[in-house]
C-alpha cells in the first residue's frame, strides 16, 4: 500500500495531493483546491510568481516582435544576473501564460537547496520593476513535465490559458553567453565549500564583499548591468 501512495504520489491518480501543484508549482484553483497543496521544505526550485508582465498583453502594444524579444531578453539577464548571485543557477524559466496562477511566474532551478533557501530568503524583501517579489520553494522537479508539449509543437489550441507551461524563451546567444559568464565567474571566485552540507551561507558572503544586489535592481532594474 504504502509504495502504491508512493508510486502515485502527486499523479493524475492521486486523489489527495494536486497534480498541478505537484508538477506545475502552481493551480488555478490556488488555496480552494480540493486536493493538498504541500510546499516542499527543501527544494532546489523557486518561484517568483507575476514577475514577467509582457507588454504584448496589452491591447494597446504597437511594439513589434523585435522589440518585445529586446524587451523580454533584458527582463531575463537581468534576472539570471541577480539569481546567480545566490549560488549555482541550473535552469531560469518565465512562463508566458495569461490565467492569473501562471501569469508572468518565473521558475529558477539550483544545485542545491541551499542555494534555493537563500534565494528565497533574500527576494522575499525586494522588488523588481516597481513591484515587491513574493518568493517561495517550489516542488517543480522536471520542466520537461511542467511544460506543455502540444505548445511546443505549435498546437496547443489553449493558448495562454493553458494550465502547463508555455515558455518565454530568451534569444539562443542571450542563454549560452549568460551560461559562459556564469562558469566563468565560477571559476574566477569558486564557492568555498560546495554548499550541498550547508557549510557557507550565500546571503552573508555576498554581502560581506558587497556585491549585494544594487540598490537600482532594487527600485527597478532600470540599470542594466553587462
Ligand atoms: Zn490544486
Ligand atoms: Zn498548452
Amino acid at each position: 500500500m504504502a509504495s502504491h501512495l508512493a508510486n502515485i504520489f502527486g499523479t493524475e491518480q492521486d486523489r489527495v495531493n494536486c497534480s498541478f501543484y505537484y508538477k506545475i508549482g502552481a493551480c488555478r484553483h490556488g488555496d480552494r483546491c480540493s486536493r493538498k497543496h504541500i510546499k516542499p521544505p527543501f527544494s532546489q526550485t523557486i518561484l517568483l510568481p507575476n514577475v514577467y508582465h509582457n507588454p504584448a498583453n496589452d491591447p494597446s502594444c504597437k511594439l513589434g516582435e523585435k522589440e518585445l524579444q529586446d524587451g523580454f531578453d533584458a527582463v531575463y539577464e537581468d534576472l539570471y544576473c541577480e539569481l546567480c548571485k545566490f549560488g549555482h543557477l541550473l535552469e531560469l524559466h518565465v512562463c508566458d501564460n495569461v490565467g492569473d496562477h501562471l501569469i508572468g511566474n518565473v521558475y529558477a532551478r539550483y544545485e542545491w537547496e541551499t542555494e534555493a533557501q537563500a534565494a528565497v530568503d533574500n527576494l522575499n524583501e525586494r522588488w523588481y520593476a516597481g513591484r515587491p517579489l513574493y518568493a517561495e520553494l517550489s516542488p517543480v522537479t522536471d520542466f520537461r513535465e511542467a511544460c506543455c508539449r502540444q505548445n511546443e509543437n505549435g498546437e496547443c489550441n489553449r493558448g495562454g490559458f493553458c494550465n502547463f507551461m508555455h515558455l518565454r524563451l530568451a534569444s539562443k546567444d542571450l542563454t549560452s553567453s549568460l551560461r559562459a559568464g556564469q562558469r566563468l565567474e565560477r571559476r574566477l571566485n569558486p564557492p568555498k565549500t560546495d554548499g550541498g552540507q550547508g557549510g557557507w551561507q550565500p546571503g552573508q558572503r555576498k554581502s560581506r564583499n558587497g556585491r549585494s544586489a544594487s540598490p537600482s535592481w532594487a527600485k527597478g532594474g532600470e540599470e542594466r548591468r553587462r
